[in-house]
């Protein structure tokens, strides 16, 4: 070590003492993310409430890391909790494996599964970090029924996924049943997502916002 080696070192501290800090004020300051950040995981419904996912396993056996496990199930005709003839009975992620890749929402056929822009996933507990069905799925929306429950918007599969734009929505019909006329909010979503069907992305932008943020990652 130099003679001078200490001074320089001093000098390095002093210079830095009177530089603008760069330190992250979280909590309480969040960042705000990327609109394509991978964050936490979301499984979507449909517009009358029922489950996206068809229990396929496809992104348990894209995902790299061994993170997701999947449990599909038939539907019956008491107990429907997807339109297709299966559902995903048991579903978790494991987010201490997980390394947010993407690959596991590139690989679902429905997108059932995309991700959302939370990133807040630290626990100081393994056993939280499992998040179940229960955890992964979307709220219900406005017009959403929580399943079990028959196929509201349509019996056969054109019907259920080729929708006449004209028709009315299940919170629509709802609202006129119950007396009241459909109230703007109701009338402006059935518009953009008529819109939205019109512009052939129809599958992407019904899903509901995600948890926390209300951002849904575009693909
Ligand atoms: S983001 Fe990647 S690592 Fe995480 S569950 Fe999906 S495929 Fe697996
Ligand atoms: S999330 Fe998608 S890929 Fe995974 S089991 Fe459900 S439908 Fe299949």
């Amino acid at each position: 070590m130099g003679l001078f080696d200490p001074y320089k070192g001093f000098g390095v501290t002093f210079s830095t003492m009177f530089k603008k800090p760069t330190t992250e004020q979280y909590p309480e300051y969040k960042k705000e993310t990327a609109p394509r950040f991978h964050g936490r995981h979301q499984l979507n419904r449909h517009p009358d409430g029922l489950e996206k996912c068809v229990g396929c396993e496809l992104c348990a056996w894209a995902c790299p890391a061994d993170a997701i496990y999947v449990e599909g199930a038939d539907n019956t005709e008491t107990e429907r909790f997807s339109p297709g003839e299966r559902y995903g009975s048991v579903y978790q992620i494991n987010y201490l494996r997980c390394i947010l890749c993407g690959l596991c929402i590139e690989a679902c056929p429905t997108r059932a599964l995309t991700m959302s822009n939370d990133y807040e996933l630290a626990d100081d507990s393994r056993r939280d970090l499992i998040f179940t069905k229960e955890q992964l799925l979307a709220p219900l929306a406005e017009g959403m029924e929580a399943p079990p429950h028959p196929m509201r918007l349509g019996e056969s599969e054109t019907d259920y996924y080729v929708r006449d734009p004209d028709a009315p929505f299940p919170w629509q019909v709802a609202s006129t049943e119950s007396g009241g006329t459909p109230t703007a909010d109701a009338d402006q979503q059935a518009e953009d997502v008529i819109a939205r069907r019109t512009a052939g992305e129809h599958s992407r932008a019904d899903e509901v916002p995600a948890h926390g943020t209300g951002t849904e990652r575009p693909r």
